[in-house]
């Protein structure tokens, strides 16, 4: 017999709407003993069937609905059926990508899954203690869905520790994969799969990468927290006539270069700086230096709803001394993946920059992640990722 989660009167709402998430203050006990990672029956204050749901109980979200249908109870079967429902959507949508998102947690019905492929190895993270409980049965069906050689663990994102889970990070199929290089679009990348960012690599930038270098030809380039080069070594590609590409990461550097050197690309046109950027953006402003296209792809500063204001902050801070660097003409890509800044509210600050620097600016499209990082629509919370480009006259 599952244990059951009794709700508070009323509190079912959210879940007839079909947002996966219960948080704590609306459950008014639990029936029976539980672990955590295991399925309950959630039921409401009537005593009526609402869904069932992956048991957290270190977390304020206290569980994870996996399941809609009382005779459907999370198992084998609806993970291959979940699973395979993802991976085929992403061969039909980008069937020559190497590297791409296969599973994207809450918004392919996974909570807390994300699996990406570079190649032939998959990289999973699992962050919530349904999935993790799942670790075993989850790989064995993607390696029989996908036919990957080797299944790689990193699972240790910060949200981990939300959901009192330890962080894992190691082989769980085949041979350690240690540097993989990937083509996107045409451009090569080394992608350090164990001790990288994320996964590795930032595959939900795809589409804009392929943008800039679209927009690149015989600019001047500033890419702001240029990670591996990214947008860097795709300004190249699309024919930059120089590249002045900044971290503070002397590693994720070092992998640019060899990217560089993978595409054969002009090195001589591009310059990897070891630097902060507010402080970088600030000796170009009083250098005078002008670019015809300008990069902001900076970590998260707002993880949560809570950083918000902070992170608004520093947003508006690298936005105008954007705009100040850019010609009259010049593009401004600038991005947040802040989960804890909206869309709207990124857009604001964005003009607040614009207008604080003293130039007026248009948007020419919205961006976001590409369609391997698909957003359910009862779950807005997975659009993460929010960008601008910006045409500044
Ligand atoms: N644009 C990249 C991804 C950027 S991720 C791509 O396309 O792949 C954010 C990067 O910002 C990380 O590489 C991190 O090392 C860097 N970073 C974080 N804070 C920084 C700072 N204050 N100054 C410079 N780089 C920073």
């Amino acid at each position: 017999m599952n244990a059951e989660l009794i709700l508070k009167p009323g509190r079912e709402k959210s879940l007839l709407r079909r947002h996966p998430w219960i948080f704590s203050g609306a459950v008014a006990h639990l029936e029976g003993q539980a672990h955590a990672g295991e399925m309950l029956q959630v039921l409401s204050a009537q005593g009526a069937f609402v869904a069932w749901a992956a048991y957290s109980p270190a977390s304020q979200i206290v569980a994870r609905v996996w399941s809609w249908q009382r005779e459907r109870a999370p198992d084998a079967t609806l993970l291959r059926e979940r699973l395979s429902t993802a991976i085929c959507a992403r061969q039909a949508l980008l069937p020559d990508a190497q590297a791409l998102r296969l599973v994207h947690a809450e918004s392919d019905w996974l909570p807390g899954v994300v699996v990406d492929r570079y190649g032939d190895t998959l990289v999973v993270q699992l962050s919530s203690a349904g999935a993790e409980r799942l670790r075993d049965t989850l790989v064995g069906l993607l390696v029989e869905l996908t036919g990957a050689a080797s299944v790689f663990e990193r699972s240790d994102a910060e949200v981990l520790a939300l959901e009192g889970l330890q962080p894992r990070v190691g082989t769980l199929r085949g041979t350690p994969p240690g540097v993989v290089t990937v083509a996107e679009n045409g451009v090569r990348f080394p992608v350090d799969i164990a001790g990288g960012h994320k996964t590795g690599f930032y595959l939900d930038q795809r589409d804009n990468r392929r943008l800039l270098r679209e927009r690149a030809g015989g600019a001047e380039v500033l890419d702001c927290f240029c990670y591996t080069g990214g947008f860097a070594l795709n300004a190249l590609a699309g024919g930059a006539r120089s590249v002045l590409a900044v971290d503070s990461s002397a590693s994720a550097l070092q992998a640019a270069q060899e990217g560089a050197r993978l595409n054969s690309a002009a090195t001589e046109r591009v310059q990897w700086l070891e630097a902060d950027v507010f402080q970088t953006l600030r000796r170009l402003r009083d250098q005078a230096r002008r670019f015809d296209l300008v990069v902001l792809d900076p970590p998260k500063f707002a993880p949560t709803a809570a950083h918000a204001e902070r992170a608004a902050r520093a947003y508006k801070d690298i936005n105008l001394l954007a705009f100040k660097l850019l010609r009259p003409g010049g593009l401004l890509f600038t991005f947040s993946c802040s989960g804890g800044v909206p869309r709207d509210l990124f857009q604001k600050i964005v003009a607040g920059a614009a207008l604080d620097a003293g130039v007026n600016a248009q948007i020419l499209r919205h961006l976001g992640a590409g369609p391997d990082h698909p957003v359910a629509l009862e779950f807005p919370e997975g659009e993460y990722l929010k960008g601008l480009l910006c045409r500044v006259s």
